[in-house]
């Protein structure tokens, strides 16, 4: 199975010309990674040009955020309809920072079943902000998991990718431990299969907060994982280089 590597590009960079660019140095560098599948969820505005002016089958496009609405009076938002239309056939939903801005669980699971009923690939993403000493965080990810796979039937749970990402790992200067990753799967498989049985463990799982081509190695190997979502270390060309050169040799 290939590894899968998101590049979340935030809201970087700031012009479409930089954004080709980035582009650019992706493909190059996502060419090389036979093993590895590649999805980039760029600043919506760029979104539609950068998708096609790409000419090549390796790499796929993703929203970072959308609405669950498909029209409507909601200044300044997009929809997932218009992101699909746009060319995203993925869409991250429910990411840390997006939480931090007032996105609720019931946002997210309508946006969850949207995406999924438009064919897009939910990358539900689910992680506390802190951890305490009794494990209190393990009811928060559960929650957010249940509330964000609500509407989601059991039969569609291959569709799906859930992106761990301990919010106090993201932005930050050092990715979770591995060994602790490996903890978090199994408990995240456990949730899965108490809600779905068997077909639960269809489900992907990526590791995401400050990953780099100096973790992500040791992540792959021994985290439990399927792929990476990746913020700061996608937005420059070449540090995702060496960052995809690092995964498709580990
Ligand atoms: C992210 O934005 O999902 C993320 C993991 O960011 P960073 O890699 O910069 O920590």
């Amino acid at each position: 199975m290939k590894t899968l590597v998101i590049a979340n590009w935030k809201m970087n960079p700031q012009t479409l010309a930089e954004a080709k660019k980035l582009l650019e140095g992706t493909k190059k560098a996502a060419d090389k990674a036979k093993g590895v599948t590649v999805v980039i969820a760029p600043p919506a505005i760029f979104l539609h040009e950068l998708r096609a002016s790409y000419r090549g089958k390796k790499i796929s496009f993703g929203i970072q955020n959308a609405h669950a609405e498909s029209a409507g009076s909601y200044t300044g938002e997009t929809s997932l309809t218009q992101a699909h239309a746009a060319g995203a056939s993925w869409a991250i939903i429910g990411h840390a920072e997006r939480r931090a801005m007032g996105e609720t669980d019931l946002d997210v699971r309508k946006k969850v079943a949207v995406a999924l009923a438009l064919k897009m690939t939910p990358v539900l993403c689910i992680g506390e902000k802190t951890r305490g000493p009794s494990g209190e965080h393990l009811a928060l990810v559960k929650e957010q998991l249940k509330a964000g796979l609500a509407d989601v039937p059991a039969a569609k749970l291959s569709k799906i990718v859930i992106a761990y990402e301990p919010v106090w790992a993201i932005g930050a200067t050092e990715a979770m431990k591995p060994h602790d990753m490996h903890e978090m799967a199994i408990f995240i498989r456990k949730t899965l299969f108490d809600i779905y049985g068997k077909p639960g463990m269809a489900a992907k799982i990526l590791y995401g907060g400050s990953i780099d081509e100096t973790n992500a190695p040791s992540m792959l190997r021994e985290g439990d994982v399927q792929g990476l979502l990746v913020g700061r270390a996608s937005a420059d060309a070449a540090r995702f280089t060496r960052l995809l050169s690092a995964v498709e040799k580990a």
